[in-house]
C-alpha cells in the first residue's frame, strides 16, 4: 500500500537513474507493487498446507522454513523491480537480508528501504548496502555465514559468484544474460499483421535501449520476406524518438552510461570488423550523453561475436534463413 501512494516518486527517481521513460518506470512499479501482494497472498495461502498427493500412505506438507540470511544482488536496468523479485519472497520466507542494489541506480531501492521501515519491517530484517559489484558484492558472496545467494546480472559475475556460493556450499540462484532470438516467418500476412510483426520485433530490440535480458537482440527473418521486412524496421527505427525520460514526447531513453556506450561503439566496430554491414544508426546519438542511435545490423554470421554475446543495447544483428531448420 505504501508502494501504490508513493509510486509517482519512486518511477521518477526510477527514470532519473535509468533514463528509462516515465511510462517505462510507472508500469516497473506497477509490477513491484504486485510481486508484494503476490508474495504476501501466498504467505497467507501456502504455509502448513497439506497436499494430496494420491497414496494414503504418503504425507506431504508445505512448511514455512526460512533458509537464513539471503544475499540479494540486483542489476541496474530494472533495478527496484529485479530486487523485488528477491526481497519479496525472502521477507515473506522469514528469511533475514542485505540487499544489494548497483551502484549505477541505488535511488529506488533506497527509498524502497524507508519504506519498509514505515511498514515496520523489524530493525536488522532488511539491510541495505551500497558500494560497487567487486568490493562489497564480492565480500558478501564470499562471505560463509550467508545461506543463500540470489543474484541477477552478468554471465561472468554469476559465474564467480557459483564458485564462490560453491565454497561454502550455500544455495544459489542465479539469473544470468541472454541472446534471445525472434524469428519472423513469411507467412506472417501482410496489412496490420505484417505492421503488428514489425511492432514486436522493435519493441523486442529496442525497448528500454535494449538494456533487457529477455530483450529479442536476434532478428532471424526468411529469405524472401527479408529485404521488405528490414526496409520497414529501418525507417521505423530511424524514427523512434529518443529523449529525456521525463519529457512524455520520448519514445526511449539512454543508455544507463558511458560504459555502456563504449561498449555498443565496440560491438559496431567489431561486428563492421568481421564484415557486418549497417543498416541504419551505428554511431552516438545527436543528443549526446549517453544516448545511441537505434542499430540495424545486416551480413551477421551465426560465427561472429556479435551473434553470440549479449549486447544489451540498441544494436541488432539480422540473420536470414531460407528453411525452418537452418533458423
Ligand atoms: P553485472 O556486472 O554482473 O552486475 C550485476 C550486479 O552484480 C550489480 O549489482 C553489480 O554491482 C554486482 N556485481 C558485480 N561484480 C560483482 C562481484 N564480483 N561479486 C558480487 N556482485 C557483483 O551485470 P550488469 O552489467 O550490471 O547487468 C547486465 C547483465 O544482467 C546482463 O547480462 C543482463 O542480461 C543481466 N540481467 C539478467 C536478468 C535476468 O532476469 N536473467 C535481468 C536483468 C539483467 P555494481 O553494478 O554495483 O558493480
Amino acid at each position: 500500500d505504501l508502494l501504490a501512494r508513493d509510486k509517482e516518486s519512486l518511477a521518477a527517481v526510477e527514470t532519473a537513474d535509468t533514463g528509462k521513460t516515465l511510462v517505462e518506470s510507472r508500469i516497473d512499479i506497477d509490477d513491484v507493487i504486485s510481486v508484494f501482494r503476490y508474495y504476501a497472498k501466498l504467505v497467507a495461502t501456502q504455509s502448513d498446507r497439506l497436499v494430496d498427493v494420491g497414496d494414503p500412505a504418503v504425507i506431504s506438507r508445505v512448511v514455512h522454513e526460512p533458509i537464513g540470511v539471503c544475499v540479494l544482488i540486483a542489476p541496474w536496468n530494472y533495478p527496484l523491480l529485479q530486487i523485488s523479485w528477491k526481497i519479496a519472497p525472502a521477507l515473506a520466507a522469514g528469511c533475514t537480508m542485505v540487499a544489494k542494489p548497483s551502484e549505477v541506480t541505488p535511488l529506488s531501492t533506497i527509498a524502497f528501504v524507508r519504506l519498509a521501515q514505515e511498514a515496520g519491517v523489524p530493525p536488522g530484517v532488511l539491510n541495505l548496502i551500497q558500494g560497487s559489484g567487486a568490493a562489497v558484492g564480492a565480500a558478501l558472496t564470499d562471505n560463509p555465514d550467508v545461506d543463500f545467494i540470489s543474484f541477477t546480472g552478468g554471465l561472468s559475475t554469476g559465474q564467480n559468484i557459483a564458485r564462490s556460493a560453491a565454497a561454502h556450499v550455500s544455495k544459489v540462484a542465479l539469473e544470468l544474460g541472454g541472446k534471445n532470438p525472434h524469428i519472423v516467418f513469411a507467412d506472417i500476412g501482410t496489412g496490420d499483421a505484417w505492421d503488428a510483426a514489425v511492432d514486436q520485433v522493435l519493441t523486442g530490440v529496442f525497448l528500454h535501449s535494449g538494456q533487457v535480458c529477455s530483450s529479442g537482440t536476434r532478428v532471424i527473418l526468411e529469405e524472401s520476406i527479408a529485404d521488405d521486412f528490414v526496409a520497414q524496421l529501418a525507417e521505423r527505427a530511424e524514427k523512434i524518438r529518443m529523449g529525456d525520460g521525463t519529457d512524455a514526447r520520448s519514445e526511449t531513453g539512454p543508455l544507463v552510461s558511458q560504459q555502456q556506450l563504449d561498449k555498443m561503439e565496440a560491438f559496431v566496430a567489431l561486428g563492421i570488423s568481421e564484415g557486418a554491414k549497417l543498416v541504419t544508426g551505428g554511431q552516438r546519438h545527436a543528443l549526446g550523453g549517453s544516448f545511441f542511435e537505434p542499430t540495424l545490423v545486416t551480413g551477421v554470421t551465426p560465427a561472429m561475436r556479435m551473434a553470440k554475446e549479449e549486447i544489451f543495447g540498441p544494436v541488432a544483428p539480422l540473420f536470414r534463413f531460407s528453411t525452418e531448420a537452418e533458423a
